[in-house]
């Protein structure tokens, strides 16, 4: 049993030894590196919600390409602007949070990996997280950025009917996870239209109301499963487009 485990959980950065980080540097060049937030996710879902999502598609990821990525320790805090003004939210500021990211790329970059995967969690971090995309970039690091709720929004309809934030969609792959973490029957269906073009002070607070956007009293475990099945099938594609691209070293 220890052994199957340590088996399962070895490309885990936290569960290696010196050495053998040492020896999977030599065919392993890829760094999974999850980011998440700890924030208000309405009445129904939990403050680690960003966290919950990224760790198990990475639990996913490990059991089809863990012998090709090693996976770092998430990085659990974010920034959220949108979402400060609510109980529970731990918000970085953009530039302190871009910069620390960027500081663990390029540690990893040190550390001899020049491709990362940013699997991301939480929207507030997209602002941030493109510019440490390309300040990674600049490092001759090749680097994809996940942030599933976007990036495979077409197909995530196909499934749960509306997208947001503590909405059907993330309310549905967090019950997938534990049903002890989210109980949709708190939430509702809540939805305001804003101009997306404007900002203005606790936009938040007119924005998500109780914390949360969507229709997420209809969230179930069954439709998150199917939304893991179905995004992994993707972010396989994604992560395989990674490891085709050649840089363009000419100036
Ligand atoms: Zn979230």
């Amino acid at each position: 049993m220890r052994g199957t485990q340590r088996r399962r959980n070895f490309m885990y950065m936290m569960d290696l030894t010196a050495s053998q980080f040492k020896e999977i540097k030599k065919k392993v060049g890829t760094v999974l590196l999850p980011i998440g937030m700890m924030e208000t996710h309405g009445p129904h879902c939990s403050l680690g919600t960003d966290v919950w999502i990224p760790r198990e598609f990475v639990k996913r990821l490990d059991k089809l390409i863990g012998d090709k990525v090693l996976i770092a320790p998430e990085v659990p805090y974010g920034h959220s602007w949108a979402l400060a003004p609510f109980e529970g939210t731990i918000d970085i500021s953009a530039e302190t949070f871009s910069q620390y990211v960027y500081e663990i790329g390029k540690e990893f970059n040190r550390n001899g990996f020049d491709e990362v995967i940013l699997f991301n969690g939480h929207g507030g971090n997209i602002p941030s997280l493109m510019i440490v995309a390309e300040k990674l970039a600049d490092l001759n690091m090749k680097v994809l950025t996940i942030n599933w709720w976007t990036d495979y929004r077409e197909q995530i309809l196909g499934i749960t009917k509306g997208p947001g934030h503590g909405g059907e969609d993330e309310t549905s792959l967090v019950l997938a996870i534990d049903e002890k973490l989210a109980d949709p029957s708190l939430a509702g269906d809540w939805k305001v239209s804003l101009n997306p073009k404007l900002k203005f002070f606790n936009m938040g607070k007119t924005l998500y109301k109780d914390g949360y956007m969507g229709d997420a009293g209809s969230a179930t475990a069954e439709k998150g499963e199917r939304l893991y099945e179905m995004m992994i099938e993707l972010i396989l594609k994604d992560i395989e487009e990674l490891w085709k691209l050649q840089s363009n070293s000419e100036l």
